[in-house]
């Protein structure tokens, strides 16, 4: 699962958005706002899972991102964090 979420978003295009009470969003079309107020890594996995798994609920997809976290070595948060950085698109939704 972590390389299937790192694939996939290697093709999302990534926002910063600030929303209180919000970490995260996505329109499950390649685009993925992230609050730079919360965990954005975390959150990236997060929304990346609701993309792959639309069928999920909310609580299955957080029990995915922590089984995903608890799986990511280092090198795989350095993979992720280029990916953000490297698609982080100035623009606000
Ligand atoms: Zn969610």
């Amino acid at each position: 699962m972590v390389r299937q979420v790192l694939n996939y978003l290697r093709t999302v295009r990534f926002y910063f958005f600030t929303k209180i009470g919000r970490a995260g969003e996505t329109d499950y079309e390649g685009k993925i706002w992230l609050n730079p107020n919360h965990d954005i890594l975390p959150t990236a996995i997060h929304e990346a899972i609701h993309c792959l798994r639309p069928d999920l609920t909310e609580e299955q997809v957080l029990k995915r991102e922590s089984a995903v976290c608890n799986r990511m070595r280092n090198k795989d948060w350095r993979e992720l964090l280029e990916i953000v950085t490297a698609n982080l698109k100035g623009a606000k939704k």
